[in-house]
């Protein structure tokens, strides 16, 4: 699904081990390794949809529309590349590191309609920290996919547990779908949330707690 390819702000050789350098910072860029958006072939399909959707295609004010289609899911469907720099945590600091109300906007991998709405993402800290901004792009690193949210917000939790080996972590997001608002039940304003937790957030009762209650969840 992901890949993390190459480092910087490590030196290279046998020298490298990270453990060496206690007080740096550890970056690492990550990109995405997922096909890519075929432009000219989604404009094609765009166009033969607005046919079948009865339209007339060639009219002056749909001539432009396969384009801005194609682009438009071509970059709610790619994830921009980042940098996650981690660092050591020098101080020992083991409370919680939570960030809240992270904007999330995905597909529905059902309908390929927007879900949006925030999500809150927490971990207790192991031997390294990261800024919290990196947890805003771990997010969009998977939400700018078609999604299903349990599968987004599991997705996060994983990837946080592998590139930052916390003691705990835990990813809640409460998202309204529009093929729930817009079509069938037409339930607006219904929100869906979901959960995943590992680690110590998952099997201490306190740290599972205060992660809710942190996160403006204390009734779950
Ligand atoms: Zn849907």
């Amino acid at each position: 699904m992901t890949a993390a390819r190459g480092e910087s702000g490590l030196p290279h050789g046998p020298d490298a081990d990270p453990r060496a350098w206690p007080s740096r910072p550890r970056g690492l860029k990550v990109v995405h390794d997922r096909v890519g958006v075929d432009l000219p072939a989604a404009e094609r399909a765009v166009a033969d949809l607005l046919v079948a959707l009865g339209k007339d295609a060639s009219s002056e004010h749909l001539a432009d529309t396969p384009r801005r289609v194609a682009r438009s899911y071509a970059e709610l469907l790619t994830p921009r590349e980042f940098n996650l720099t981690t660092f050591p945590n020098d101080e020992g600091y083991d409370e919680l590191v939570l960030a809240r109300n992270i904007p999330v906007q995905s597909l529905c991998q059902h309908h390929l309609l927007p879900f949006r709405g925030v999500a809150h993402v927490g971990y207790l800290p192991g031997e390294r920290i990261l800024g919290l901004s990196k947890l805003a792009r771990v997010v969009e690193l998977f939400a700018r996919d078609l999604q299903v949210q349990e599968r987004l917000t599991k997705q996060v939790a994983d990837w946080l547990r592998e590139h930052l080996a916390p003691k705990g972590v835990g990813v809640v997001i409460e998202a309204e779908h529009m093929c729930m608002s817009l079509r069938g039940v037409q339930a607006t304003g219904s929100r869906t949330v979901t959960s995943a937790l590992q680690g110590l957030l998952r099997e201490d009762p306190r740290s599972r707690q205060e992660f809710f209650a942190l996160a403006g969840l204390g009734g779950i």
